[in-house]
């Protein structure tokens, strides 16, 4: 769930970090790099938070499959990432 308000970048499918320890962030959907979160910068230029904001689906994955590799006990977690 997001609102208009709540724009950033870490929960945006658009984002990605960089290996520039100068321009570590970077937004696909305008294709540019930046010291700063992307959102950041897209307020400072304009004046209004992003509008190309795309919410990040939230991946389900079994907790034993991820920390031990068996299906035993499956238990369900969410992990935002
Ligand atoms: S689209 Fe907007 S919120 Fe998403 S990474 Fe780019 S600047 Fe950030």
């Amino acid at each position: 769930m997001s609102t208009k308000d709540n724009v950033n970048c870490r929960n945006c499918e658009h984002f990605y970090t960089t290996w520039n320890k100068n321009f570590p962030y970077g937004c696909r959907s305008m294709e540019f790099v930046s010291k700063s979160l992307p959102c950041t910068e897209v307020y400072k230029l304009e004046g209004k938070i992003c509008l190309a904001f795309a919410e990040k689906p939230i991946k389900t994955v079994i907790a034993c499959d991820l920390l031990f590799g068996q299906k035993d006990d499956e238990e369900e977690i969410n992990i935002i990432v």
